[in-house]
């Protein structure tokens, strides 16, 4: 039994069991985190030219806006664009339990000539005690509110479930490097 909300979806990509597939002819804008382990393509069983693929970290949608807009509105002229939009976030996500001052602070560090460059960057961080219902909520919602999402766009929410085998994996691969980012960012 799920414990997340009937508007949060959970999917697990190991068993495939809850992953949706696209409709054939559907066109969907996917919202997601560019975490490599995550193949937007294979677990939603998509076919060519049926999605937009947008990939940032944490998979935010206001980092995605611009691109959403764009996609619904001026990238195909001859075909009706998406009106449908699948928000998708995911455990393990190096952006859980992060903030902006963590951010900001290790940034800093390494550039300490740009602190006012960096201090005016939203990293949208997943805050600590933030679940991960709570940032698919928060993100259908503020996407849901834009007066420039095309008129009648239906927002979906999802979690993915990385595969327990693939989460181990990384862990002990950031053990081993990637000691430039913050310690917080190797969940
Ligand atoms: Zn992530």
């Amino acid at each position: 039994m799920s414990n997340y909300p009937a508007d949060v979806e959970v999917l697990d990509a190991e068993s495939q069991r809850n992953v949706p597939a696209v409709p054939e002819g559907a066109r969907v804008i996917i919202v997601t985190c560019m975490d490599c382990r995550i193949d937007v393509w294979a677990t939603f069983r998509l076919q060519p030219r049926q999605a937009h693929v947008l990939r940032n970290a944490g998979g935010r949608v206001k980092d995605a806006f611009r691109s959403i807009i764009l996609s619904q509105h001026f990238v195909q002229p001859t075909e009706p664009g998406s009106t449908e939009v699948w928000v998708v976030h995911h455990t393990g996500c190096g952006m859980k339990g992060t903030t902006n001052a963590d951010f900001r602070e290790d940034l800093t560090k390494i550039y300490p000539t740009h602190e006012a460059c960096i201090n005016d960057i939203d990293f949208l961080p997943i805050a600590p005690g933030m679940s991960l219902e709570d940032s698919v909520r928060a993100d259908v919602k503020w996407l849901k509110d834009q007066p420039l999402l095309r008129e009648g766009t239906t927002v979906k929410g999802y979690i993915y479930h990385i595969p327990r085998l693939e989460a181990v994996t990384q862990e002990s691969s950031d053990k081993r490097g990637w000691q430039q980012f913050p310690a917080n960012l190797n969940v």
